[in-house]
């Protein structure tokens, strides 16, 4: 494969972090490499393929943490055409890995890589990959596909949660009228310490608890809705700066993963 995947941009920048102490800041796209093409050390995250695309690009995913407590599962991107949270990942991977919260964390920056390549909302065959989950609001047609989990992206995400068993799920996306922090099942805790915590730098950000449309098959329906696992959907603002995405993910996962610590 050709295409360097997120994972390639991440561990240079987590390798990178790890040398500088107490790393706050993201590399600035401007002025440092996000891929340096030698990375200075060997990235010790070891990163597994967890599926592949439509078009073979591999989708992949690290753990981060103690590797005990709860279990969170970290969502980089599924919609190909919004990056902003995307771009955070290596930042995060790097913050996890010198915080070692007491939690288990799986991180898996890009879940359609494909569209990603293309900057499309959907998966290769023009399927969103956020409503072709099998919840029982699940409407098979045009961008949803035939039936639930047709498309590999979604299977390959489908079984990594089947084995991780997530106790939490955050998925990044970005809308027009973000950044805000939407949820399903319970998680109205999470969604609040998220966006308080957000919010302390950004003051946009806020708790959004319906999106306003529906939402059939989405991910959010399937774990949320119907299984009861809770899932907060990290709305970033269209184009929002890869630094104020990234310290509010900092900010965020902070808090949630301090709520976390003081609930066991
Ligand atoms: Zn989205």
């Amino acid at each position: 494969m050709s295409d360097p995947g997120p994972l390639r941009l991440l561990l240079p920048v987590a390798a990178c972090c790890a040398v500088l102490a107490g790393c706050a800041q993201p590399a600035s796209r401007r002025d440092a490499p996000l891929a340096p093409r030698e990375p200075a050390a060997p990235a010790t995250l070891e990163r597994e393929v967890i599926g592949r695309s439509v078009e073979g690009r591999p989708i992949e995913a690290v753990t981060l943490g103690q590797g005990v407590g709860r279990r969170i599962l970290i969502i980089g991107g599924i919609h190909g055409d919004e990056p902003e949270g995307g771009r955070t990942v290596g930042a995060v991977a790097a913050f996890l890995r010198a915080l070692e919260p007491e939690a288990t964390i799986r991180l898996v920056p890009d879940v359609n890589p494909d569209g990603t390549r293309a900057g499309t909302r959907t998966n290769a065959r023009g399927v969103d990959l956020n409503r072709n989950w099998p919840a029982s609001n699940f409407t098979p047609g045009e961008g949803r596909g035939p039936e639930p989990l047709s498309e590999p992206e979604t299977r390959a995400l489908h079984e990594e949660i089947r084995r991780f068993a997530p106790e939490l799920l955050l998925v990044c996306h970005a809308a027009r009228n973000g950044p805000f922090v939407n949820f399903d099942g319970p998680a109205e805790g999470e969604a609040s310490a998220f966006a308080d915590a957000a919010a302390r730098t950004d003051p946009r950000w806020r708790v959004v608890p319906s999106m306003g449309y529906p939402t059939p098959g989405s991910l959010g329906s399937y774990m949320g809705v119907d299984r009861g696992v809770p899932i907060l959907t990290i709305e970033f603002a269209r184009g929002h700066g890869p630094d104020a995405a990234w310290a509010a993910m900092r900010d965020g996962i902070g808090a949630v993963l301090e709520r976390s610590r003081l609930a066991r």
